[in-house]
């Protein structure tokens, strides 16, 4: 076994439908896994075993479908090119012959279509062949077709009613549609470029106690590395001395820089602004950060969204029913004694009905999209969270780290009892010492502070979502909210505790076995653009609700401040995902937010699941969509990217279908008895050069939107 998953450029694909032909070939054959081909990307991803087969066996099995995998990358934009500046002279050439009919044309022109047709042309003589031969039709096939025909007639009726330059302004317009959309698609993929542009090519590394420059793929895990004002932090890292402010854009999509000091992680190709830095790697090569935002997005620009997969059947039936139509024009025709106006319309009909801009329709909005929101700090995984989370019309908010600052600060302490406060807060934060919860870093913080050391535990245990209890000398202490409180069947003073609810105080009471011995108030302050950011969700005709294990009356007060719609607290971890069921049972579709850690059953369960994405851990695997930088702001933002998205791909799938359907009638002639109006093959071939253009134009819009 010697298993690799490589990605291909291929050549030779025109159409969608190539796509899917490459994609079947490829996995009947023995040792191919999977195969994942972009029409929009021209990439073909193949996981195989390479002790079982080879790049050459996969070429040769569809080199005879006209397609190959190159081991390095060429876009083919050059033949185009030059296909391009032979057909544009020779278009202009055929119009001028429509309008004046002297006997130099009736000698050049039929020179010029068989230069057109039969070497510009070829990759469509190709498409009858392998009709023929593997009985594979696709569009390529049906301006194969078409054009032949429309040749063949003009070359054996050998009279004045000949449509050499049909072919000609056909085939010249489908080339011209190629070479713009081949362009066009390089620019797609821009937003990956830039992204590893960020990429710093060399560092100044600490060795020896000297600073050298060495390139960037040099520098290994724990080296010491020199960051000074204005230069790009080559990798990910820990401060270990010096304090700077950190533009951090670049990744998170935050203008404001932010300030670091000793021990405080920095992330890869972010700008130091000020200080001098010294920066302990952490993270080197696919592990770094921007590799991973890379990889995550280049994942995600080649995957499929659901809608994808609807046009793609649609297309399958697509081709070999237009060819029916088309058959039965002409036979319609003939038999009314008007064979001149079969053979246009069926030519007509082929050329019209080719739906070539179909495979473009949706990936290179996806393509556009993702990119985007990438470069807002916004890391979309696939291409079905970003279809699904357009139609979401709840959004559920962790509320500690996702609208507070996650951050809270010990504020009160109330003691019952002989013990002194600094007693309390030794015990207590000698406890906490142990949580990762984010309240228990404040009773540490708080203990740091007053410079009290801490005593040794014995038997801590975390009692999930209620607090925590842990052995001092032999004494059994308890800390938690009032369902710890239930379960050691304490009564609480009710004043207390709702006095420091009222202030948005997180309650944490301390007990013994025997009674509490403390309450102890929490607060957390709300994130800068909370309200801001539900105010924004509420205006796309999104709810919001708040979801937490916390205090009702410490939630609702902060819901209060921030708009939000619905309060669910109180909830054990294990109960979250319950919650987000429960509203889609009310029939809502419903994304979750949440710090990604204890939430993950939520984000599974909720349509779609987002994680507020803070340090270097990018790949959050449970979420569906990460917010980089923790700024819940982006929420909003990414809701309109989805919605744009989608509405282009819809005018997209209109673009490269819709209007050929409405045509194709036209195109074989049903006006032409009542108003005399057929749709001219020359026409209907510009036309369909152009819908592939309008289709990647428009999506190469998004990026305004
Ligand atoms: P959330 O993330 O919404 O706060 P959790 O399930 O993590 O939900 O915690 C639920 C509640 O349990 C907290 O609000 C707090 O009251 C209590 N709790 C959890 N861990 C601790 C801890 N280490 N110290 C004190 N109380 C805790
Ligand atoms: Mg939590």
């Amino acid at each position: 076994m010697n298993k690799l998953t490589k990605t291909f450029p291929v050549v030779g694909m025109h159409c969608a439908s190539c796509a899917s032909l490459i994609k079947k070939r490829l996995e009947k054959l023995d040792g191919v896994e999977s195969c994942v081909v972009n029409y929009a990307t021209e990439n073909a991803k193949v996981s195989y075993d390479a002790s079982k087969t080879s790049v050459s066996q996969m070429n040769k099995e569809i080199d005879k479908l006209g397609y190959s995998l190159q081991e390095t990358h060429s876009m083919h934009e050059g033949p185009l090119k030059r296909h391009v500046q032979i057909m544009i002279p020779m278009i202009i050439i055929s119009v001028f012959s429509m309008f004046w009919k002297i006997s130099l044309f009736h000698y050049l022109m039929p020179i010029l279509a068989t230069y057109a047709l039969f070497v510009v042309g070829a990759p469509y003589l190709k498409g009858i062949i392998r009709f023929i031969k593997y009985h594979v039709a696709n569009m390529d096939t049906l301006v194969g077709i078409g054009t032949l025909t429309a040749y063949l007639y003009s070359l054996l009726s050998n009279s004045k009613e000949n449509y050499y330059d049909v072919v000609i302004v056909i085939i010249g317009f489908i080339t011209i549609g190629k070479f713009l959309e081949a362009r066009s698609k390089l620019k797609t993929g821009e937003a990956i470029k830039k992204l590893l542009g960020l990429q710093a090519k060399n560092a100044l590394v600490l060795r020896d106690g000297k600073e050298i420059e060495v390139p960037i793929d040099e520098i290994e895990v724990n080296d010491i590395v020199i960051v000074k004002p204005g230069q790009k932090i080559p990798l990910d890292g820990i401060i270990i001395e010096g304090k700077s402010s950190i533009d951090e854009s670049m990744i998170t999509g935050e203008s404001i820089p932010v300030d670091k000091k000793e021990n405080d992680i920095v992330i890869g190709s972010t700008i130091n602004k000020q200080g001098s830095l010294q920066i302990k790697v952490t993270k080197i090569g696919e592990d770094t950060m921007l590799s991973q935002i890379i990889k995550m997005v280049e994942v995600a620009q080649g995957s499929k969204a659901p809608i994808e997969a609807l046009a793609d059947k649609i297309s399958a039936i697509f081709v070999p029913a237009v060819l029916i139509i088309a058959i039965i024009t002409l036979l319609i025709w003939v038999l009314v004694g008007m064979p001149t106006l079969g053979i246009l319309s069926f030519v007509g009909v082929l050329v019209i009905a080719c739906p070539c801009a179909m495979g473009l329709a949706t990936p290179t909005a996806i393509i556009v999209g993702v990119g985007k929101a990438a470069q807002n700090g916004i890391l979309i995984k696939n291409a079905e969270s970003l279809e699904k989370f357009n139609k979401v019309n709840f959004v559920v908010m962790d509320k500690t780290g996702t609208i507070t600052k996650g951050t809270p600060e010990v504020t009160d302490i109330k003691v019952l009892g002989s013990r002194s406060e600094k007693e309390i807060l030794k015990l207590l934060a000698s406890l906490e010492k142990h949580s990762e919860h984010p309240l228990a870093l404040a009773v540490v913080e708080k203990a740091k502070e007053k410079k009290i050391s801490l005593h040794k535990i014995d038997n801590f245990m975390n009692l999930e979502g209620k607090g925590l209890k842990g052995t001092i000398n032999k004494v059994e202490y308890y800390a938690g909210n009032l369902k710890l409180v239930a379960d050691l069947k304490f009564k609480v003073d009710e004043k207390i505790i709702r006095a420091l609810a009222k202030e948005g105080k997180t309650p944490v009471i301390f007990m013994t076995k025997k009674e509490i011995i403390a309450y102890i108030g929490i607060a957390d302050t709300i994130k800068d653009d909370a309200v801001e950011a539900v105010n924004a969700l509420h205006q796309l005709g999104i709810k919001v609700a708040m979801l937490t294990g916390d205090n009702k009356h410490t939630a609702q007060y902060i819901a209060n401040l921030v708009g939000i719609d619905r309060v669910i607290a109180e909830v054990l971890p294990a109960d979250k995902a319950n919650e987000i069921k429960k509203l889609q049972k009310e029939g809502y579709k419903v994304a979750m937010v949440g710090d990604g850690i204890n939430d993950a059953p939520a984000l599974v369960t909720a349509d779609v699941g987002i994680a507020m994405g803070t340090g270097t851990d990018v790949a959050i695997e449970s979420a569906g969509i990460t917010l980089l930088g923790g700024s819940l702001s982006k929420l909003p933002k990414a809701v309109k990217l989805s919605r744009s998205t989608m509405r282009t791909i819809k005018q997209n799938l209109f673009w490269a279908f819709g209007y050929n359907i409405i045509l194709i009638p036209v195109a074989a002639g049903v006006l032409y008895p009542f108003f005399g109006i057929l749709l001219n093959p020359a026409i209907a071939g510009a036309a369909m050069g152009l819908s592939s253009v309008s289709v990647v134009l428009n999506s190469l819009y998004l990026v305004y939107k």
